[in-house]
């Protein structure tokens, strides 16, 4: 493809200002809806990446020390321009991942929600007061940063992601290297100009744009990297966790799932339906909470499909305010769910709905796929144990509730879980037992609140969760001090 003169470049940020690729060489990005190229964004070295590291570490030690009150401060002021900027950046979401633009904007209302919480964290940051077995002992605990935070993201709701890492690890006084990911990189710079905007000092934020397996790489690699934090692949984040791990850098890992969305015979089936669908393939289904395996009592099994498959069939696909879902984030995505869908047919799974990419309308240009329900397939065919990542989910029958857990619980992940039953024994039941960091009742499969801990069981994590206080244990250290009170001196 020609080049055009005036395609946007969009470099890394580093030290407060707009920072080219050591190598000059840049990335094609393109527009979703239509295949066109949008911009280019910086293909970061190893030595990008580490000139970023730099610019955090020299800027660490006047951020840490400026109190957590006044942090939250200038956390506040980033909100606020945040806020003044919603449309600019609900836009820029919109035509970078395909969205619709009530999802852009719902995205962006999320980051400042993020950002306010954890700016309000600033007049608390608690510590404990414990006693001691010492007479005249007194001890409490304060919580310290932990120095330069890497934090690495994925492209599916891209604001929400930068504010839920950035928004914990400045508060406790860290100073931050954020991984953009491929395919949202003007997000990320724009984000960037606006904590320069709301007073944040240079350095504190720092954008590295690039290859995961290189720009990435060098940030979980470099020794100066105290705690990485990564949201996206389950096989990414392990190899984060051993080599992050080797050089006991603390480690947090938000990775994939495969939720499941449990129908009983007692639910509202006009709800479940509602939620099914919004689970399955609300932001294409590009979520990690997305409810892409269905579980439904064989006593309302027929009734559920039809009114399910009905549903996904009037789901409007495009990117105006009208529609349901846009196209999924990258060709090499879209190809990966077409692939995943015909291992499905060819392991013997029936495809109701969908199945394929539009095609003879202008949606063909873009990487869309029509909303997909498939059943008939085992418990262990791929697409019903691998995360897919795309509208496409899988139906399956169980007789009862007990059989609905194992089935439930019959994946290496375990991020969060649904299930629709007007019975407080079933949800009370399954909530407890279901392998899930999150179990919700009567609504999706989804995730959580600035104030809510968010993270999964097995191959969904490594055991943190983001965000909520519990992520202040990411990106802090408690130290315990103690005094001895001198009776003598008194
Ligand atoms: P991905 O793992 O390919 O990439 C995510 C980010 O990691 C990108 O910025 C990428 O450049 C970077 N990266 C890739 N290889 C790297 C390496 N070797 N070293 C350092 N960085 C590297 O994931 P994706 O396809 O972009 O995102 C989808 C995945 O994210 C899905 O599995 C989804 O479930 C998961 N996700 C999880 C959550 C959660 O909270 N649990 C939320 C959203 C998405």
């Amino acid at each position: 493809m020609t080049v055009m003169k005036q395609t946007p470049r969009i470099s890394n940020w580093i030290n407060g200002l707009k920072k080219q690729p050591e190598t000059a060489g840049w990335l094609d990005k393109f527009n979703p809806h239509n295949g066109e190229l949008l911009c280019q964004f910086a293909d970061s070295s190893e030595v990008d990446t580490q000139r970023a590291v730099k610019a955090a570490a020299d800027a660490f030690l006047s951020w840490s020390e400026l109190t957590p009150i006044r942090r939250g401060q200038v956390l506040a002021d980033i909100v606020a321009a945040i806020k003044r900027s919603a449309n600019e950046l609900a836009d820029c979401i919109a035509l970078e991942t395909g969205k619709p633009p009530q999802d852009a904007r719902g995205e962006v209302g999320g980051a400042i929600l993020q950002g306010e919480y954890f700016a309000g964290e600033g007049t608390r940051l608690y510590g404990r007061s414990l006693t001691s077995s010492m007479p005249g002992k007194y001890s409490h605990t304060v919580r310290q940063p932990r120095g330069i935070a890497g934090l690495i993201v994925p492209a599916n709701t891209p604001i929400a992601n930068i504010a839920w890492k950035t928004f914990p690890a400045l508060i406790c006084g860290n100073t931050v290297v954020l991984k953009a990911a491929e395919d949202s990189p003007s997000i990320a710079l724009l984000f960037a100009e606006l904590t320069k905007e709301a007073g944040l000092p240079d350095g504190v934020f720092n954008v590295i744009q690039g290859r995961g397996q290189l720009a990435g790489a060098a940030l979980v690699n470099d020794e100066r990297v105290n705690v990485v934090s990564f949201t996206g692949s389950t096989s990414v984040g392990k190899w984060i966790a051993e080599t992050a791990g080797k050089r006991l850098a603390r480690i947090s890992l938000e990775l994939g799932g495969k939720n499941p969305f449990v129908v009983c015979d007692d639910a509202d089936l006009d709800q479940a339906v509602h939620w099914a669908s919004l689970s399955a393939f609300s932001n294409a289904g590009q979520r990690c909470a997305a409810g892409s395996r269905i579980i439904v009592f064989k006593d309302i099994y027929e009734v559920f499909r039809n009114k399910l498959v009905a549903k996904a069939q009037n789901l409007k696909l495009g990117v105006s305010a009208d529609c349901d879902l846009g196209p999924v984030v990258s060709k090499r995505q879209q190809q990966s769910i077409l692939a995943a869908i015909e291992t499905a047919a060819a392991e013997g799974g029936r495809i109701l709905c969908g199945g394929a990419a539009p095609t003879g309308t202008e949606l063909a240009r873009g990487y869309y796929i029509q909303p997909t329900i498939i059943e008939g397939l085992a418990a262990n065919a791929k697409l019903s144990s691998k995360e897919v990542f795309g509208p496409v989910a899988s139906l399956h029958v169980v007789e009862n509730i007990g059989e609905a857990l194992q089935l439930a619980n019959a994946s290496e992940y375990g991020l969060t879980a649904a299930i629709h039953t007007c019975s407080v024994d079933r949800a009370m039941w399954f909530a407890q037992r279901v392998k899930a960091g999150v179990a919700n009742v009567n609504i999706g499969t989804f995730g959580s609140e600035p104030h809510m801990p968010f993270g999964g069981f097995g191959a969904s994590g490594n055991g943190t969760r983001e965000p909520g206080v519990e992520a202040l244990d990411v990106y802090s250290e408690l130290k315990s001090i103690s005094f001895l009170v001198r009776e003598n001196q008194l």
